[in-house]
């Protein structure tokens, strides 16, 4: 039987939706409604200190403005969710005991000047920097001092030797990396909260993500997260890594372009089915010539083959026009 077709947008809420944002969650709303699959919501809040409530409303807002709505939440009696990572900490730790357990994590009691002077030291011998492991060899009697020094411990994940990670990327074809490359990298910070990398691979898993479409900035933490799954078991879900958004002048897309948020065009009357038609072709290429049209229309026509690879150039006159037609 073919697996339901589960896809998610995990925006942290540190500001207003972006235009990047929004086209990611667009073709995740448009990749699952075109396959009768599942859209969720997953808030990742993890960074306490750049996250808040009132980005998180915004970017919610942004979404609802544009239709895209989520199918799933947690069960809160009222219209659904989102999930928020800071309300799933129990999960995160449950499965950082088992690979503490498993000697596949361990603790690090390294202070940021120690790290730094070993950085130092590896680029000295013409090294590329990253951490050396030492506090995996640390006895029981070594950590209970540290402890009683009162150093506070991150967890680290114990990065398997001489791997090659291969990421068959939907878009992007294959994509090799060496797990040499990657230091023993931080999956619990010191006051006890989940990072991006960990806690993702245990929220796609437990959510059932079959496919992980996400911003080509994120390619390279994805074989830190292959080996996080392999570590716990899990299934690696399928990757869309889709590529940068450009301005016309083919430099990072900015507010010299243009309004960078959602919430801006609205403000400035844009319609909705204008921006999410200008969206949607924002890096994916219709079959035909045609390039007007509703949301409907691209939910049965949207495909990932059809996404580039080379980055999408962001022309307000293009959307300008698209919103003269509606
Ligand atoms: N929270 C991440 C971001 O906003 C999303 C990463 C992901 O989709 O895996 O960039």
């Amino acid at each position: 039987m073919l697996e339901e077709i589960r896809v998610r947008f995990a925006p942290s809420p540190t500001g207003p939706l972006h235009i990047g944002g929004a086209r990611s969650a667009l073709f995740n709303f448009l990749y699952a409604k075109g396959a009768g699959g599942k859209f969720i919501i997953r808030i990742e809040d993890t960074d306490l200190e750049r996250s808040s409530r009132e980005s998180e409303e915004n970017i919610l807002d942004s979404l609802r403005w544009l239709g895209i709505t989520w199918d799933e939440g947690p069960d809160n009696g009222g219209p659904y969710g989102p999930y928020r990572q800071t309300e799933r900490l129990g999960l995160y730790q449950e499965y950082t005991q088992k690979l503490l357990e498993q000697g596949k994590a361990y603790y690090c009691y390294c202070s940021e000047e120690e790290l730094e002077a070993e950085r130092q030291e590896q680029m000295a011998r013409g090294e590329t920097p990253r951490y050396s492991g030492k506090c995996c060899k640390l006895s029981p009697a070594e950590r209970t001092k540290l402890e009683e020094e009162g150093r506070k411990p991150v967890i680290r994940f114990r990065v398997p030797e001489n791997r090659d990670i291969i990421i068959n990327d939907l878009v992007r074809g294959q994509v090799v990396f060496e797990s040499n490359g990657i230091g023993d990298f931080v999956i619990v910070k010191s006051d006890g909260i989940p990072t991006y990398n960990y806690a993702v691979v245990i929220d796609d898993t437990t959510m059932k993500i079959s496919h992980v479409i996400r911003a080509e900035e994120h390619l390279s933490n994805t074989p830190r997260q292959v080996l996080l799954y392999e570590a716990l078991g899990f299934k690696v879900p399928f990757f869309a890594h889709i590529s940068l958004i450009l301005g016309k002048d083919r430099s990072k897309m900015s507010k010299r372009h243009g309004a960078t948020s959602v919430v801006q065009y609205k403000e400035l009357g844009y319609l909705p089915e204008a921006v999410v038609n200008f969206l949607a072709l924002l890096g994916w290429s219709p079959v035909g010539e045609e390039e007007i049209f509703s949301m409907e229309e691209l939910k049965e026509q949207f495909a990932l083959e059809r996404v580039a690879k080379n980055p999408a150039v962001f022309d307000m006159d293009k959307l300008r026009w698209i919103n003269g037609i509606y």
